[in-house]
């Protein structure tokens, strides 16, 4: 049975939400992924920034098998070894202090989102229940999170959203003062934005909102679910500014494959959501864990996150040469291997994506016109090479 035979069975019984690429994957192995045909594929995409470690790396499937066999779920009625150790390994890395496990980005956003509001009335400071993020930013698709998320597009026909949630300008200090008063929870943003288009902001900027909201009395989170665990070539994207936010959100390579998302904070938010007031019955899951702490296991050994660094200049100057080299490309963008190639005005992204998916390699669009690469940190300078050479070809024979 082909791609085809399978996609209409796919088209009698999925949902009609997505609009997925003709392909039916079936095996990968790092950087390389193989559908239904054997056809092959070289992955600069990674799953939208999760299979950090790659396919199949068998240090990460090992855990994850060996601890099925051993202990799966116990919920939070109880504790276990792996996400104590998981926690603990966090906290020793980060500039944080106390985890709470979740399942996914948007379910950590819930929980900050809950953080803020409680922590506020713990505090003595019921009124402080409003949040403001970013217009073009991402925070997920739950009604919380989607209401964090600054695109209209995502919020049609989903009225009414969670109250007392305000948009401003990214990048814009000053709209951003404007809008923060004694009402105000927190502050949430993307230290670089991902789906909004993979936009990078000024650290000054970034130091001003840090400012802005220590002035005004608000809490200040970021959401690093696409930008963490070293996919900017930091462990967290927030080390590039050195901004200290109050808590952060984090999933998608943190457990490399495996549903696992989390939220990390500060001791000063230790008793923000005191005993009954959030709960998840799979967070913090030992089977999850164990992936966390598998995937922490390779960054180290492999040093991933200096090779995101290094890999991620020299991806970058390659991005930069095409942006030079092209009339349909108007810019190159990027932190570590989270990188942009911002299509011109007038041309086509998607016939773009699918001219260089045709040719064998898997990419995602941000933002509408940039073509996003967020290739598995273990990505080779030749995959790079590999990876460039088909969108200069496709590039040349005009967008
Ligand atoms: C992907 C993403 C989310 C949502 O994560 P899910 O696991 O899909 O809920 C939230 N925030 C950012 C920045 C993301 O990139």
């Amino acid at each position: 049975m082909g791609n085809r035979e399978f996609i209409e069975r796919a088209d009698q019984t999925f949902l009609r939400n997505y609009r997925p690429a003709p392909l039916v994957l079936t095996q990968g192995q790092g950087c390389r992924l193989e559908d239904v045909e054997g056809n092959r594929y070289l992955d600069l995409c990674a799953g939208i920034a999760v299979a950090a470690v790659g396919h199949g790396h068998p240090t990460l499937a090992r855990a994850i098998a060996e601890q099925a066999g051993r202990l799966m779920h116990v919920s939070n009625l109880f504790y276990n070894d792996r996400a104590i150790e998981l926690a603990e390994q966090v906290v020793a890395r980060t500039a944080f202090d106390r985890v709470f496990f979740c399942n996914s980005g948007a379910e950590a956003n819930e929980a900050l989102i809950k953080l803020a509001r409680r922590f506020h009335f713990e505090a003595g400071q019921p009124e402080r229940v409003n949040l403001v993020s970013m217009e073009r930013s991402f925070h997920g698709r739950s009604m919380g999170a989607l209401s964090l998320t600054g695109q209209p597009k995502y919020h049609q026909g989903m009225a009414p959203l969670v109250g007392g949630i305000g948009h401003v300008p990214f990048g814009d200090l000053a709209a951003l003062r404007a809008a923060v008063d004694e009402r105000t929870a927190a502050v949430l943003l993307e230290p670089v934005q991902g789906e909004g288009g993979v936009v990078v902001p000024d650290d000054a900027y970034l130091r001003g909102v840090r400012e802005l909201c220590d002035e005004r009395g608000a809490l200040l989170f970021f959401d690093e679910v696409q930008t963490g665990y070293g996919r900017t070539g930091k462990f967290l994207a927030r080390e590039w500014s050195g901004v200290i936010p109050d808590a952060c959100a984090l999933a998608k390579g943190i457990a490399g494959g495996f549903p696992l998302g989390a939220i990390a904070v500060r001791e000063t938010l230790a008793d923000g959501l005191p005993p009954g007031t959030h709960a998840t019955t799979y967070g913090g899951n030992p089977l999850a864990c164990a992936a966390g702490l598998a995937v922490l296991e390779i960054l180290d050994r492999e040093g991933l996150v200096a090779r995101s660094a290094e890999r991620g200049a020299y991806l970058g100057g390659k991005l930069a040469e095409l942006a030079n080299k092209f009339d349909s490309v108007r810019d190159a963008r990027g932190l570590g291997l989270l990188r942009g190639l911002q299509l011109a005005e007038g041309v086509d992204p998607i016939s773009v994506l699918v001219r260089v998916r045709e040719a064998g390699v898997l990419l995602s669009l941000a933002g509408g016109n940039v073509l996003r690469f967020s290739p598995p940190l273990c990505v080779s300078e030749e995959e790079l090479d590999e990876g460039i050479a088909v969108v200069d070809a496709v590039l040349s024979k005009g967008a």
